[in-house]
């Protein structure tokens, strides 16, 4: 209490870092001992190399004080204390096989594993794409393109090419990559929690997922569990180049460790998920170059980004399909700036409120 009144007295002129921006809003104490040492196992880098963005579109409506009058009166009071949500019981996948059903019935359809490899475009209109199904190459033309693959590839994908400037913002942007390691453990009930946040940094684990607790559905065979063991890492470093057979091995060690099963023979097997690009990270630089990039991308008339990566913004899926929705009204003729989206929350809540909430 006494660091975060001397926070809340005496806040830190500097606003610019994570560090400094949790630090004024739950001291000093609380930073050190609680979103430090996760924090940095997520990015890779340290607190005060990352920009107080993210922290603000992160912990968007926390406040030490809503934590505390949520611990003792179950208030739900801020999206990150939600108590009660709406879960898909084979998990959130089964949106997207739904919504490909639906375009599909439409006359719509979605044509997956199919890479986009050209962009061509003349002066500020995008023409048409190349794109590549295993040995096939299939050119599609259009009359607008909405775009959620990296930013970065979406540049450099452009013919003829932006200026080097924007391939060389596009060049610095980066990532922040994920794997996860998939454990089948011989126990039906381990722990209650659908996840736990391991901020010890003597544990290279960042995060363990319960899926059954999400949704029983998800685990096909009742007397067992299957957990998530998740590491964040980057493309080629120590964690990422392990074998999937070293990674099982580490995830079932540091579970034991944690006191979390009691011996290593009920692990019973793995398999591990790798995703690059999985965090675009938000690092002293980024600003500037997406700036660049943006200021570019808009010079093209019938062409919008949208999503996570595609604007390199740290949306969850509600912003990602909102920029997604805004985009589409844009062709019917409206006028939204989606880069708006994850920066204004009024902005957020007013559309999903009043336009479909009351529809
Ligand atoms: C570990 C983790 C946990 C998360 N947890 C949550 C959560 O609990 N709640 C939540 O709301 N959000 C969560 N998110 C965020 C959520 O996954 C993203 O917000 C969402 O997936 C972004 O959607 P998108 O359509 O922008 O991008 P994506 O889902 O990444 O889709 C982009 C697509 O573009 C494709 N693509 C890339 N390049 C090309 C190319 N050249 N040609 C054609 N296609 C291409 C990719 O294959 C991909 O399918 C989590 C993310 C991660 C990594």
């Amino acid at each position: 209490m006494a660091s975060y009144s001397q926070a809340r007295l005496s806040p830190l002129r500097e606003e610019e870092n994570l560090e400094q921006w949790v630090i004024n809003r739950f001291g000093r104490r609380l930073y050190e001992t609680f979103f430090k040492t996760y924090t940095e196992k997520v990015w890779g880098i340290s607190c005060d190399k990352i920009q107080a963005d993210w922290a603000a579109q992160c912990i968007q409506g926390m406040s030490l004080q809503k934590a505390v009058l949520n611990a003792l009166f179950s208030t739900n009071n801020s999206k990150s204390t939600i108590k009660e949500f709406y879960y898909p019981v084979l998990g959130p996948g089964m949106m997207w096989e739904r919504f490909q059903e639906m375009l599909e019935s439409l006359g719509a359809p979605v044509q997956l594993n199919t890479a986009v490899t050209r962009i061509e475009h003349e002066g500020s209109r995008i023409k048409g794409i190349t794109a590549q199904y295993g040995e096939k190459t299939i050119p599609i033309s259009g009359e607008n393109f909405i775009s959620s693959m990296p930013v970065t590839a979406l540049v450099s994908r452009l013919d003829p090419p932006p200026p080097k400037s924007v391939l060389a913002a596009a060049g610095s942007l980066k990532y922040r990559d994920f794997l996860l390691v998939a454990l089948i453990i011989d126990q039906a009930e381990l722990f209650p929690d659908n996840w736990i946040y391991i901020h010890s940094p003597e544990f290279q684990v960042g995060r363990i997922q319960n899926f059954k607790n999400w949704s029983a559905a998800m685990v096909p065979d009742s007397s067992k569990t299957g957990l998530g063991m998740e590491y964040f890492c980057s493309e080629g470093d120590a964690i990422w180049t392990m074998s999937s057979t070293e990674l099982i091995n580490l995830a079932s060690h540091e579970l034991i460790e944690l006191g979390l099963i009691n011996k290593l023979s009920k692990v019973e097997d793995g398999v591990v998920i790798r995703q690059p690009k999985a965090y675009p990270v938000y690092d002293g630089e980024y600003r500037q170059h997406l700036q660049l990039i943006q200021n570019y991308l808009n010079t093209f008339e019938n062409l919008q980004t949208v999503g996570r990566n595609g604007m390199h913004r740290y949306n969850n899926q509600d912003h990602s399909m909102l920029t997604g929705m805004l985009a589409a009204k844009n062709i019917q003729g409206e006028k939204h700036n989606l880069w708006e989206v994850n920066t204004e929350r009024s902005y957020y809540e007013d559309f999903t409120k009043q336009r479909y909430h009351n529809s």
